[in-house]
């Protein structure tokens, strides 16, 4: 390992000393450090965190904007203009490459810009104890000698030296390669232990797959283990997606054939119609310029990075760039439920004793309320002991307001202890299994004054009544009324309470193991919780079905729970449930059937969902699952579109997942499938403005040339109308909004391609009106007798007006573009217009761009005459749309329209 840069860390060789020495040599205590000691420590320490790499200089960025194929043909040609002397033609092609490069340099800088600032809302947090209260803060705050709670799927946010570790599994390969999990204890090893060995440190950086644990922090950023061999964490994150990748190619080849064509424009020009070298050589760099699509790429990404920030508007955080595509295409959500479609706000209402049941009241986590009727103290005693004390959260009262830092349903717990008069505080915790969705419980052990020792375990209720074998009753035991309690644990769930079973044990072991509950524990009682839908969830579950999607629920709770749930959210088929251990016993064939008949999934864990997700996606389902603990990781991997929960969720299942919700809600899904489809149809509109364009400019200047006819745009004025109009009205298209009938609309093939056939028929069919127009207008003016340049520039201008009523045209590809809503247009459009217009205006009529350009004045008529020409193109065109939606068998195309 090579030594550190900088300053040593505070403690040399923490894992060889005993976890006592760290915290006094750190001056801390087990209750963390207080809020001013740590402040002051952040600023002698530094922050948390390795430093970042440095971005490429402005300069140089500016320069990648030039590494184009697109942009050496135009240099190229700049080249051999200047040769010929033509210093109009060769300034206005370096116009053209300098402005796409200033535009392509602004925009690529906020598109990076905007990612960055994403990033930073994912950055990780880390659980301490702060003046004994458990807090989260963000991991950059940490200092040497904070308390750190670490969890399953917890990234270790600094190294750290073990003080408690229950079956603590950390996962190092980032530091060591090894990705085998290994097992971490509290004992000091020997000080030449390599990092791998180093059993009592849980190094920064590293995963936690099991148990649980705490420590003291030992040293941050650079000084870390981690930090030692900084570099190796940098994270590249491309600006594309495969679609855009596959444009990118397309581009490239686009231009190698229009090269060629070029080429062999050029050799017919001279041999065959005995054309002038210099004249002929400008029309086919004219036509080079035009027919190049140099402002797809840069509009595409551009278009990916509003989808992106949009997302993140909507409480989306897109992480892989590829995933905004598959978004707008997924056909089935699988969720979990708690707190994703319900509000993870819990509360206790009901308890099971062996009397019988009683009711709780009081809202939210304030520990005031009442056990109605009264229930008999010497049953009550034990079951709030172990709700207490067989927990992890803390509750606390910010000004007024009761708030739970850690599980809220513990918090609920809490709150519920509260109400009753019964002392708890006389124990201490020794040992614990940590909860672990896998076996669905938790148990402590606790030890008071006296020395008397205890169990406490609480968890779903089949996997506790395995375990018991008798039942407190009035404070003695007795054998356990199995079933008479499993369908007390059946009525609560029925009513839509999450249920909770907790018990008793006893033993005089210093440690906890597996065998001292198995048959062991005594039933205290049942608790059952209440998490209320979200309202916002409904409205969204119903948004996705008439949008064509699936949702299904996948959740670890008991199916009674999960069936009055997805009855309040709204669920298709609310009462075909699949359990996890139906699941278990199906082969691969079998479940695939199975999938597309349930739309509930209970009492499921983690390895069942990645099942799920390969058999839906079995029959080309794109599937979308949301999930939040370490186990979750395969499954989000496997998914097209895993998705994270911010607030709630692992930082293991944050890495693995596409996209990240920061409000852990369900809506949020629908709002990102929303955008998805948005940005989705917004690239297929940039392509679809870009090529005809391109290719409609092209042919003009090639029929002329081909058919040995005078041109009727000169090639200086070509080269304008693609200088203004390809980066500032494609660019337009990147700000589209979501079309009006967008999430009505069935979900769109997996893989759909964006060069359709319809695509390519677009291109030839406007490329067709665009001769007909741009000629039609230069034969009308020789036909008036016009002089050249009042041709030329009519003929011009015809192309400009083409272009923007396209522009109009292609903004509803799905619905219809008469209407007041397709008219009004959007700020992006109007701005672009605002430059255009008068720009026409001012090289058709002033007297120094006429010089330049060769263009003359042309009459209100002619005017009038080239916008009425305009007008009928787009109405020759949404004709032709609306023919080709209803013989598609798409009546939406105007129904749509009129819908919100
Ligand atoms: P979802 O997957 O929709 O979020 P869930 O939160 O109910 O559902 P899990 O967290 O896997 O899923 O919990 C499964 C079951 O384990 C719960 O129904 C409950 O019975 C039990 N359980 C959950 N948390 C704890 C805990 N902290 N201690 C003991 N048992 C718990």
């Amino acid at each position: 390992m090579t030594e550190p840069t900088g300053r040593p860390a505070p403690l040399s060789a923490p894992h060889a000393m005993p976890a006592e020495d760290c915290l006094e040599l750190l001056g801390t205590s087990l209750a963390g450090l207080d809020g001013a000691e740590a402040e002051r420590r952040l600023k002698e320490w530094g922050p948390n965190a390795l430093p970042e790499p440095s971005p490429p200089h402005p300069f140089i960025r500016f320069l990648r904007q030039f590494h184009n194929p697109l942009i050496y043909v135009l240099l190229a040609s700049s080249l051999v203009t200047a040769l010929l002397a033509h210093w109009v033609d060769t300034a206005v092609i370096l116009a053209v490459v300098l402005i796409n490069a200033i535009i392509g340099f602004i925009q690529e800088g906020r598109a990076e810009n905007a990612l960055a600032a994403i990033r930073a809302m994912l950055s990780p947090r880390a659980s301490v104890l702060r003046d004994g209260r458990r807090l989260s803060v963000p991991a950059e705050e940490l200092v040497p000698g904070d308390i750190v709670i670490l969890e399953p799927g917890d990234r270790v946010p600094a190294d750290i030296r073990l003080l408690e570790a229950h079956a603590l599994k950390v996962q190092e390969a980032i530091l060591t390669g090894e990705s085998v999990a290994v097992e971490k204890r509290t004992e000091p090893v020997p000080a030449d232990a390599p990092l791998g060995d180093r059993a009592s440190m849980a190094f920064s950086g590293t995963l936690v797959v099991a148990g649980s644990g705490r420590g003291v922090v030992v040293a941050t950023g650079t000084q870390t283990e981690i930090g030692r061999i900084s570099g190796m964490l940098e994270e590249v994150r491309e600006l594309s997606t495969p679609l855009v990748a596959q444009m990118d190619r397309f581009a490239r080849w686009l231009t190698a054939l229009i090269l060629i064509v070029a080429a062999l424009l050029l050799a017919w020009g001279y041999f065959v119609g005995h054309m002038p070298f210099g004249e002929l050589f400008m029309a086919v760099v004219s036509l080079t310029v035009a027919a190049i699509p140099e402002g797809l790429p840069p509009v595409l990404t551009i278009t990916l990075a509003i989808g992106v920030r949009r997302m993140a508007e909507r409480h989306a955080i897109v992480r892989r760039l590829p995933a905004i595509e598959t978004i707008g295409a997924v056909s089935v959500i699988c969720t979990d439920k708690t707190g994703t479609l319900t509000r993870n706000e819990m509360t206790v209402r009901a308890i099971a004793l062996a009397s019988g049941r009683h009711e709780v009241t009081g809202e939210g986590y304030a520990p005031h309320g009442e056990i109605v009727p009264p229930a008999d103290a010497r049953e009550l005693a034990p079951l709030v002991e172990v709700a207490a004390l067989c927990n992890d959260a803390a509750l606390s009262d910010v000004a007024g307001e009761w708030q739970v830092e850690g599980d809220p349903m513990e918090g609920a717990l809490l709150a519920f202890a509260g109400k009753t008069d019964i002392d708890t505080t006389g124990w201490r915790r020794i040992d614990e299994i940590p909860f672990d969705a896998a076996h669905r419980f938790m148990a402590v052990l606790v030890e008071n004054a006296d020395g008397a020792r205890r169990i406490l375990v609480k968890g779903a209720p089949e996997v506790m009544l395995a375990m018991c074998s008798d039942e407190l009753a009035g404070g003695a035991r007795r054998p356990l009324r199995r079933a008479a309690w499993e369908a007390e644990a059946e009525r609560l769930a029925a009513g839509g309470h999450r249920v909770l079973a907790l018990a008793v044990g006893e033993t005089h072991a210093a440690h906890l193991a597996r065998d001292h509950l198995d048959g062991h524990l005594a039933l205290v009682g049942l608790v059952g919780l209440i998490d209320p839908p979200r309202a916002e969830a409904i409205e969204a579950v119903a948004v996705c079905r008439r949008a064509g999607i699936d949702v299904k629920m996948i959740t670890g709770d008991h199916a009674g729970t999960a069936v009055a749930i997805a009855r309040q959210i709204g669920l298709a088929r609310p009462d075909r449930v699949m359990t996890g251990a139906e699941i278990a016993t199906m082969g691969e064939a079998e479940l695939a059937v199975a999938v597309r008949e349930a739309d509930v999934f209970a009492r499921t864990s983690p390895e069942h969902k990645l099942r799920l997700v390969a058999a839906l996606q079995s029959h080309g389902l794109t599937v979308a699952m949301t999930g939040d603990g370490v186990n979750d990781a395969p499954a989000l991997k496997r998914a097209d579109v895993g998705i994270a929960m911010g607030k709630r969720g692992s930082e293991a299942a944050k890495e693995a997942a596409d996209l990240v919700l920061t409000d852990d809600n369900f809506a949020s899904i629908a709002a990102a499938v929303r955008e998805g489809r948005t940005v989705f149809d917004n690239l297929r509109k940039v392509i679809s403005w870009i090529l005809p364009t391109s290719a409609g400019e092209a042919a003009t200047v090639g029929a002329a040339l081909l058919l040995g006819l005078a041109l009727p745009v000169s090639p200086v004025q070509i080269l304008w109308v693609n200088l203004i109009t390809a980066v500032t009205l494609g660019l337009a298209l990147a700000f589209e909004p979501t079309e009006p009938g967008t999430m009505l609309r069935p979900p769109r093939p997996r893989n759909a391609p964006l060069l359709t056939g319809a695509l390519v028929w677009h291109v030839v069919f406007v490329t067709a009106l665009f001769l007909a127009a741009v000629f039609g207008v230069f034969s009308y003016a020789s036909d008036r007798g016009y002089p050249l340049a009042v041709g030329q520039t009519m003929a011009m201008n015809m192309l400009v007006v083409l272009e923007i009523f396209h522009l109009f045209f292609i903004r509803n590809i799905h619905g219809t573009s008469l209407s007041w809503r397709a008219f009004r247009g959007t700020r992006p459009l109007w701005l672009s217009l605002a430059v255009i217009v008068p720009a026409q205006f001012l090289v058709t009529y002033a007297p120094p761009a006429q010089a330049v350009l060769g263009t003359a004045g042309i009459s209100l008529f002619d005017g009038l005459l080239v916008i009425a020409l305009g007008m009928a193109f787009f109405v020759i065109l949404e004709v032709e749309k609306q023919l080709r939606l209803s013989l598609a068998g798409r009546p939406e195309a105007t129904a749509e329209a009129g819908a919100p």
